[in-house]
């Protein structure tokens, strides 16, 4: 499985068995306001080394034009290639919603989903084999000579982005194509995505594809975040139009213990709702 270690001393974190205990009663301060999972949550001491980036000067993030993305899903098929992830499984999922526009008539949402790459990643926090960590950029990685497969990242995560590999299991999630970001090429998806509607980079760089599509989308007041009362801060940023507004197509993204699914891009008829 690809994913990286990024320097975590592995040793300092929790066994499985010391983590279970370090579970009950572990919530740390939290924003009454939230409505992520803190109760999975390890105490602080357990988490707060992994959730430190490698001072590396970047700041990765994605930029995600909803608006040109056709629902081709060459980017899971990408994704599928680069990181061999088996059928049925997805680290990156096309999601679909028809829905029924203001001024009439039925408009059809495409929208590539992924790990949002928290900054105040719920699943580092709920992680109890020190797998889950911050690594370039501050991507959040998992530690496969640590992982587990004991699945509170899944449990954790509001955005449904992780699955457990039934084979190896092992949490699986976006990675960022760490391996081809590494020797200076762009993620899979982004490097296939026919629409470019795929924008990943260091935010750190105003030279940055990424970043200058993000200053363009902020001056025109169209920039979105999925779920933000979840208090995350994701690295993902979305842009929309009128007639593809974040409110309709949110509730279609998994959430807490739920990974992308086959269905969520069955849609064999023009219908409000879609598939579910
Ligand atoms: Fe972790 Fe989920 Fe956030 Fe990705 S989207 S960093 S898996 S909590």
């Amino acid at each position: 499985m690809a994913g990286t270690n990024a320097g975590v001393d592995r040793r300092k974190f929790l066994t499985g068995t010391a983590a279970a205990a370090a579970l009950a009663g572990s919530t740390t301060a939290q924003d009454p306001a939230s409505t992520v999972r803190s109760d999975l949550f390890l105490k602080e001491e357990h988490w707060k080394e992994r959730m430190q980036a490698p001072d590396d000067g970047k700041k990765y993030g994605w930029v995600v034009d909803v608006r040109r993305c056709f629902g081709c899903h060459g980017c899971e098929v990408a994704c599928k290639a680069e990181n061999d992830i088996p059928l049925g499984n997805y680290m990156r999922q096309t999601i679909y919603h028809d829905y029924e526009k203001e001024q009439g008539g039925l408009a059809r949402i495409m929208v590539p989903m992924a790990c949002q790459h928290c900054e105040d990643a719920p699943c580092i926090k709920a992680c109890p084999c020190g797998a889950m960590h911050k690594g370039a950029g501050g991507s959040v990685q998992v530690d496969y000579d640590s992982c587990s497969g004991h699945g509170a990242c899944k449990e954790a995560c509001p955005y449904g982005a992780i699955y457990i590999d039934p084979v190896a299991n092992q949490a699986i999630k976006c990675h960022n194509c760490t391996h081809r970001v590494d020797e200076g090429m762009d993620p899979a998806c982004v490097a296939t995505c026919p629409s470019e509607a795929l924008y990943f980079g260091d935010l750190n760089d105003p030279e940055a594809k990424v970043s200058k599509m993000k200053a363009r989308l902020e001056a025109e007041d169209n920039l979105d975040q999925l779920r933000p009362e979840k208090g995350t801060i994701p690295r993902a940023w979305f842009a929309g139009t009128k007639d593809r507004p974040i409110k309709e197509w949110e509730p279609k993204i998994p959430g807490e213990g739920k990974s992308y699914h086959n269905d969520a891009y069955s849609v064999y008829q023009w219908k409000k709702g879609g598939a579910e």
